[in-house]
């Protein structure tokens, strides 16, 4: 007999059962989710200092599940960052669902792969599913396709290489064969303020970071449309739907008639403030999005669904497909939904089951709820901030409140103090030369007593300083 080959470790491995170390998983979650409102918000510095034990070399011989997941929880859990509680304001983040968790558990074990139909028709069936859905709650043209990647980083990256070549092809040149370099210049037009993962998009898509037309933005920083210059059949406008430190949205049916009636290409980055278009309170705000080209928007953000869930969503279907597509011999395509046709990855996790879930969590209501409860919520924290003597720069249009302490070094100080405080975290930036306070609501778990709790501990900041 051939001497084929068994390795005794992966004998050992395959007879691992798991159980046990599925139910203290469980134990040690609930443990955390039902303890977020106590947890210091951000992790003391002894226990980020503990992450040392992180740095070893890489056992030679297999480790223990059980091990392996004490190790994690032990030094882990005391230096995660409570961003799923309500007292996290930093950047735009989110929490998590409670009806997200454990259907992505569940998903965890069949670790689907939605590349194609005969990889996972129940992936398949859900990405078209939530397609209908998202396209529907953010009351965008029926056609529209959707591709779930990553993050909003990524699915401007897709938007804006699908308008590049269907610009470009509307032209008679097929920049998805010959690429960039004999091709027409396109002309890229965005708000001074766009986010910066726009640049980083444009430079992976070819374009150019600094390639750009920088249209003039206004004192909340919205694009001046007025101001936009001559548009032609071979221009990307990038407008935005939630500014990132003043929430602002720009005026889309001014920008977006203006390139109709030029058949220029528009692209929206609406990584958080997209889901506005769920409650028709926010319609002023939303005025003539619809009438864009395609739009990015984050599940993982206001949505409050687990990360990472990035969405791309493109009017025009086939210029999409065509700009993802690919084809290979063993490649199995059917007449059901193949994911891999909508997004840079071929293989990824079935992270469409998150959004499937979180949404039906919420119901169409929930959502356009938890959205505008969110804002009423930034009101009021911009409200008290007022009535304790910061000043509030931006119109609270959008969960994000721009906060003053009269200077510079005062507003840094306050900063550094309330991250250090561990009742709250929010971050700082840069607002019309000056330094501010941003504060971003955007966890369903945010009550108005959190707010009160932190208004007070702000308070006591300012005291001390
Ligand atoms: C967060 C954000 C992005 C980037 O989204 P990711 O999901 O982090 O990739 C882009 N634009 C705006 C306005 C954002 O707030």
């Amino acid at each position: 007999m051939k001497d084929y080959f068994t390795s005794e470790i992966m004998d050992q491995i395959r007879s691992q059962t798991i159980n046990d170390t599925l139910d203290k998983a469980k134990q040690y979650a609930w443990e955390y989710i039902s303890s977020i409102g106590d947890r210091h918000v951000y992790p003391h510095e002894e226990d980020i200092a503990n992450l040392k034990v992180f740095d070893e070399e890489l056992n030679h011989k297999p480790q223990k599940p059980d091990e392996i997941l004490e190790m994690l929880h032990r030094y882990g859990t005391p230096a995660t960052v409570a961003q799923t509680g309500g007292r996290y304001f930093g950047f735009v983040c989110g929490a998590i669902m409670p009806s997200s968790l454990p259907s992505k558990w569940l998903a965890d074990a069949w670790d689907q792969n939605p590349a194609m139909f005969v990889l996972s028709p129940i992936a398949s069936k859900i990405e078209s599913v939530v397609e209908k859905w998202i396209v529907d709650i953010l009351r965008l043209p029926n056609k529209c396709s959707v591709g779930y990647v990553s993050g909003s980083s990524t699915a401007s990256f897709v938007g804006i290489c699908t308008g590049r070549n269907h610009l470009l092809l509307n032209k008679g040149y097929d920049s998805i064969k010959h690429g960039l370099t004999n091709a027409p210049q396109i002309k890229v037009v965005l708000g001074a303020d766009a986010h910066s993962t726009i640049y980083k998009a444009l430079a992976m898509a070819g374009l150019g970071s600094e390639n750009v037309i920088k249209v003039p933005v206004d004192n909340q920083g919205r694009m001046i449309a007025s101001e936009m210059p001559e548009l032609d059949d071979l221009t990307l406008v990038i407008a935005q739907a939630g500014h990132v430190s003043s929430g602002a949205f720009d005026p889309f049916n001014e920008i977006c008639k203006k390139a109709q009636e030029a058949n220029a290409w528009v692209h929206v980055d609406g990584a958080f403030g997209l889901w506005a278009r769920s409650d028709n309170r926010f319609d002023e705000l939303t005025k003539g999005l619809d009438l864009a080209d395609s739009w990015s928007v984050d599940g993982h953000k206001t949505l409050n669904a687990p990360y990472d869930n990035g969405i791309i969503i493109c009017k025009h279907s086939q210029s999409l497909i065509d700009s993802m597509q690919m084809t290979g011999s063993y490649i199995i395509t059917s007449k059901d939904r193949d994911g891999m046709m909508f997004t840079p990855e071929m293989s990824r996790r079935a992270r469409a089951i998150d959004l499937w879930s979180t949404l039906k969590g919420l119901g169409q209501q929930g959502v356009a709820d938890m959205i505008y409860e969110m804002h009423s919520k930034a009101v009021y924290f911009a409200d008290e901030l007022n009535k304790l003597g910061l000043q509030i720069l931006n119109d609270i249009c959008f969960n994000q409140v721009i906060a003053r302490y009269d200077t510079d070094e005062k507003t840094n100080a306050l900063i550094e103090a309330i991250q250090q405080s561990g009742v709250l975290w929010l971050g700082g930036a840069k607002w019309k030369g000056q330094d501010i306070i941003r504060i971003s609501v955007c966890s369903f778990r945010t009550t108005y007593e959190d707010i009160d709790l932190c208004i007070k501990e702000i308070a006591k900041l300012m005291g001390e300083l």
